[in-house]
C-alpha cells in the first residue's frame, strides 16, 4: 500500500528547499504551512515593494501555488495555518492540536518536516508541534516523522542543507540527477520574494532523517542561535513557552 505523505513547514518555500528534488516522487496528500511567511516587521515586504503586510503574504501564497505548477507537484491539499511569520511559537498549543487533527482527516502516515536546529524560532516550533501532535494520537494513528534539512548557525555563519548531529539519527542523502536538479530550480525561481536567501541553499542533494527524540527543554545547541540575529523572540523564550505547551497539552 502507498503510504500518505505530508510537509508541514513553516514558511513557504521551506517545502521547496527540503525536498523539492525528491517532492514528485512522493505523492504528497498535504503540504502544509504554519505561517503565512509575512513577519509583523515590514522590512522584508517594503523591501520587495508591498505596502503591507497582508500584500506581503498573499504574495509569498501565490509563489507557492507557482512553485507546485512549475514543479507539477498536485497535492490534494495545500493548508495555510495562517499565523504571522515569526510568531508560530506563541500558538504551539493551538499549531499541535490542529496538525493531530489534519493528520488524523488527512490519514497522513509519513509526515516530513523541520529539524530542532535554532534556525528559524518557527522551524523549531514546527519540531516541537508536529512531535506534540503525534503525543497526541493513538499510537497507531501516529505518522513516521521525518526530517528535511533547513539551516543552523555553525561558527557564526549559516550551515544550509545539514544536519547538526544531535540526536544521532541515521540520515540518508540523495544527490539530485540533473532532471531533479533542474525541476528543483525552476520550482525555486517561482519563490521570487526570496532570492536573496534562496542563493545559500544547493540543489546538489537532499538529507532525510527520522525526527530524532529531542529534548525540547534545553536549546538545540550550545553557543548563540542563529534567529538570534534576527528574530524577536529570545531562545529562552522559546523554551518557556513550549514548556508552558507541553503542560498545557497534558503530555508526559
Ligand atoms: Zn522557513
Amino acid at each position: 500500500m502507498g503510504r500518505r505523505a505530508a510537509i508541514v513547514a513553516a514558511h513557504p518555500d521551506d517545502e521547496t528547499l527540503g525536498l523539492g528534488g525528491c517532492m514528485h516522487l512522493l505523492g504528497v496528500h498535504a503540504i502544509i504551512h504554519l505561517t503565512d511567511g509575512a513577519p509583523r516587521n515590514m522590512r522584508d515586504a517594503v523591501e520587495n515593494g508591498f505596502p503591507t503586510r497582508e500584500s506581503y503574504a498573499a504574495a509569498r501564497r501565490r509563489e507557492f501555488l507557482d512553485c507546485l505548477r512549475a514543479g507539477g507537484i498536485e497535492p490534494d491539499n495545500t493548508v495555510s495555518l495562517g499565523l504571522t511569520d515569526q510568531e508560530a511559537a506563541l500558538h504551539m498549543t493551538q499549531l499541535a492540536n490542529e496538525l493531530a487533527e489534519l493528520v488524523s482527516r488527512f490519514k497522513i502516515d509519513l509526515l516530513f518536516t523541520h529539524p530542532y536546529e535554532g534556525g528559524h524560532p518557527d522551524h523549531d516550533t514546527g519540531a516541537f508541534a508536529v512531535r506534540a501532535a503525534c503525543q497526541l494520537l493513538p499510537d497507531r494513528m501516529q505518522p513516521q516523522v521525518v526530517e528535511f534539512t533547513s539551516y543552523h548557525d555553525r561558527n557564526g555563519e549559516m550551515e544550509t542543507g545539514i544536519f547538526l548531529p544531535n540526536g544521532g539519527s541515521h540520515e540518508i542523502t540523495i544527490r539530485l540527477g540533473p532532471e531533479a536538479r533542474e525541476r528543483k530550480e525552476r520550482m525555486l525561481a517561482c519563490y521570487r520574494t526570496q532570492q536573496k536567501v534562496l542563493r545559500n541553499f544547493t540543489t546538489a542533494e537532499e538529507r532525510f532523517r527520522p525526527a530524532p527524540a529531542y529534548n525540547f527543554t534545553a536549546p538545540p545547541h550550545a553557543g548563540r542561535l542563529f534567529y538570534e540575529r534576527f528574530a524577536a523572540i529570545t531562545p529562552e523564550r522559546w523554551l518557556k513557552l513550549a514548556r508552558c505547551a507541553w503542560y498545557e497539552l497534558g503530555l508526559e
